[in-house]
């Protein structure tokens, strides 16, 4: 039988269960063992090889920021290339609710070429399936050529199908990853590229791209992961920006970064976030002081 391997996108406004989602269709495990330089510009947030199938899933964040009035511009720069190379998009939505930033999501998702799938999630929330039925019927209007899937991600209802639909939609293609276990080495890895993702989704143009995180530890100890992780920002002024008043920036990039990689790694996590300004450790230091960040 022939290879099948594609990029796969999750987009939808926050807390549609995106991350609930990538959960299940992972299998509660991270499975990146390496990652082949050029073979994506995005996060990728699991793989899945199921068969002959390998399934990417990879971030867009220029497709569910959160704070509208500074998306147009930073949309128009990320999310065409974002989903540019997507074989397949998964458009999270909830099963009746439906506002603006779900707006500006699908107003990208109509720009894609590639097939997009249209997922009503938290059905079980609904005490009869039928009562999201005109909410469906809405999305259909909106995106005519996508197929609509009801599911429950959090429950794993309806996931078989759309596992299924999924195979069928994606486009033959050698696997770009292996299959093997996973290594310390990746699991730092895709803890770094989520802190960043976290800081590109909060605060978008506002810090460069530029902007680097690194892993300086990553230890199991019982049943936790303690991970402390450095930003590494270019000016005073971004190191103020990520910290916030009274370090709320940095506290809410923290605990979403966690929150995600306490999914992903099926574990309790541990993460403490640094933010330095290159060559200018001991200012930092002082600074993290006084956030009560600093280690006794
Ligand atoms: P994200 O922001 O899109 O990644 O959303 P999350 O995956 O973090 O989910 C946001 C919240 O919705 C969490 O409290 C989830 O437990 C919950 N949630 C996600 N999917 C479902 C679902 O299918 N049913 C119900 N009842 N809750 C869900
Ligand atoms: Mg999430």
């Amino acid at each position: 039988m022939s290879q099948k391997c594609g990029y796969i996108a999750i987009v939808g406004r926050p807390n549609v269960g995106k991350s609930t989602l990538l959960n299940h269709l992972v299998g509660q495990k991270l499975n990146i063992t390496s990652r082949k330089p050029q073979t994506t510009r995005h996060a990728i947030l699991g793989i899945h090889t199921q068969d002959n199938c390998q399934m990417i899933f990879v971030d867009t964040p220029g497709l569910h920021r959160n704070q509208p009035r500074a998306i147009n511009r930073y949309m128009n720069r990320v999310a065409r290339s974002a989903v540019s190379d997507a074989d397949l998009v998964l458009f999270v939505v909830d099963r009746l609710k439906w506002n603006e930033e779900d707006e500006l999501v699908l107003s990208q998702v109509q720009k894609v070429d590639c097939p997009v799938y249209i997922l009503v999630n938290k059905m079980d929330r609904l005490s009869d399936p039928g009562l999201a039925l005109p909410h469906i019927q809405e999305l259909s209007a909106k995106l005519p050529a996508a197929e609509i899937f009801p599911v429950s991600a959090l429950r794993g209802t309806g996931l078989k199908e759309l596992q299924q639909s999924m195979v069928e939609s994606l486009p033959a293609g050698e696997h770009l990853f292996d299959q093997d276990q996973v290594t310390d080495k990746s699991e730092r890895f895709i803890a770094s590229e989520i802190v960043r993702e976290k800081i590109l989704r909060q605060l978008g143009h506002e810090v460069p791209y530029a902007s680097t995180v690194e892993i300086e530890s990553f230890k199991k100890e019982g049943n936790c992961i303690h991970i402390h992780a450095l930003i590494l920002v270019e000016r005073e002024g971004q190191k103020r920006i990520l910290i916030g008043d009274r370090g709320e920036r940095l506290k809410s990039i923290g605990s979403e970064a966690r929150e995600d990689l306490e999914k992903l790694l099926a574990t309790k996590v541990m993460l403490r976030l640094w933010v330095k300004i290159k060559d200018n450790w001991s200012d930092d230091e002082r600074a993290l002081q006084s956030l009560g960040y600093r280690e006794s």
